[in-house]
């Protein structure tokens, strides 16, 4: 990184710097400006008192071209921001669709959009999961509509790119969450088109912060239960729903039992017409058996309960056990611990998202980069070395 980045970061000033180098402030903002460059013993004395964050390449290539931000964008930047924090449902889908780009100006902008952002801990993030057709849209349409009725802002987002799907959802066109999608109190935004997922996990979780600073109270974040998305979503939420259709083992409803075991919340939907007493048999089997499913976030039990997303029967007691299950964690504080830890594993799975963008986006590319595939197709290279000799040079890089 840049010498004038490291120092703000630490909270250096030049003159204390300048002291430990053992040089004037003069020669070392002129460093800084890159209007000289360093000696030799000064570079290293830099590298080694920075932890190695600041290398000799830093005063040579400067990545400020492709970082830059003009004063237009810059002022996009703060009309987007303000119009977010006053509520605009447009700006905040525009900010939303920059986050999704996969653009690399957009995901500048969007990053320095998001630096503004202070953050709180004021909403309340909900995951939710189960089949295809257990009832997902019309449980958070019922359920979210309650929500409004006792005043709060609430959204949706789903996390599975659909792509993949018949190019829709994967029931097709229907139309999801009608009364929610044109309420004003709430904001309903379907899944990303396309992509990696641990790309729109990455995404998903940004937009969530967007919904915060548009002052969301509840934010519902959907997934299919059928694999791998459950895990990013229980990752980035506050409490974790599993929904399940009446009767039938974990097997016969499709859902694995490592998600069952995510759950802090087991609803058994559809309890209603002749599937009310089925419900109510799953209920009491799932109760029977919380004592053996793990318990994921520490509250005194997972709570089971039976619902019908139609008639709205079981929506209050719902939601009485997650006011409780946030209360008491907020109490003991794991409610913010844990907040924090999500934050930190957003950082990694970032850098990850950048190394892997890097090596797609420009390594591959490098005719170096294929002269090296190509050595070790014809034995003339071996895999470790070229493997060594390609990390060293994004490590440098
Ligand atoms: P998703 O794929 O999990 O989002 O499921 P949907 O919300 O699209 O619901 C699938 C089907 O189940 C639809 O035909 C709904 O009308 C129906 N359904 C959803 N909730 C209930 C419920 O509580 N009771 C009954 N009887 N049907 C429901």
């Amino acid at each position: 990184m840049r010498l004038k980045d490291y120092l703000k970061l630490k909270n250096i000033s030049h003159i204390q710097f300048s002291k430990v180098l053992e040089i004037s402030p003069v020669s070392l903002s002129r460093y800084i400006n890159g209007e000289r460059f360093p000696e030799k013993k000064t570079l290293v004395k830099i590298y080694n008192e920075t932890g190695g964050f600041v290398s000799p390449n830093d005063f040579c290539f400067r990545d400020e071209k492709e970082y830059f931000i003009d004063e237009d964008e810059q002022k996009k930047i703060k009309k987007i921001h303000n119009h977010i924090q006053s509520g605009s449902r447009k700006y905040l889908g525009k900010a939303i669709t920059l986050i999704e780009s996969s653009l690399k100006k957009d995901q500048i902008i969007s990053e320095r959009l998001l630096e503004q952002f202070k953050g709180n801990n004021k909403s309340i993030r909900i995951g939710i999961t189960g089949v295809p057709g257990v009832g997902k849209s019309t449980f958070i349409e019922s359920f979210g509509s309650e929500l409004i009725r006792k005043g709060f802002k609430i959204a949706v987002l789903a996390i599975d790119p659909s792509s993949k799907f018949s190019g829709g959802s994967i029931l097709g066109d229907k139309t999801r969450m009608e009364k929610l999608s044109v309420n004003k109190n709430a904001f309903v935004r379907p899944s990303p088109s396309s992509g990696h997922l641990g790309g729109v996990a990455k995404r998903t979780s940004e937009s969530i912060l967007c919904l915060e600073e548009a002052g969301f109270d509840i934010i519902f974040v959907e997934t299919m239960g059928v694999g791998q998305a459950e895990t990013e979503v229980y990752n980035m939420v506050d409490i974790f729903l599993v929904l399940l259709l009446p009767s039938g083992g974990d097997e016969l409803q499709g859902i694995k039992k490592g998600i069952i075991e995510m759950a802090d919340i087991i609803i058994v939907n559809k309890a209603d017409g002749q599937l009310k007493k089925s419900a109510e048999i799953t209920q009491r089997e799932y109760k029977n058996a919380i004592h053996i499913i793990k318990k994921p976030r520490s509250y005194k039990n997972i709570g089971v309960f039976t619902c019908s997303s139609l008639n709205l029967s079981g929506m209050e007691q719902i939601w009485a056990f997650i006011e409780s299950f946030i209360k008491e964690r907020k109490k003991n504080k794991e409610f913010f611990v844990e907040r924090d830890l999500q934050k930190i594993k957003r950082l990694w799975s970032f850098v990850d998202f950048k190394v892997k963008d890097f090596i797609s986006n420009e390594l591959i590319s490098k005719k170096e980069i294929k002269e090296f595939l190509e050595n070790v197709k014809k034995n003339k290279l071996s895999l470790y070395s070229a493997a060594r000799a390609i990390s060293n040079y994004m490590i440098k890089k």
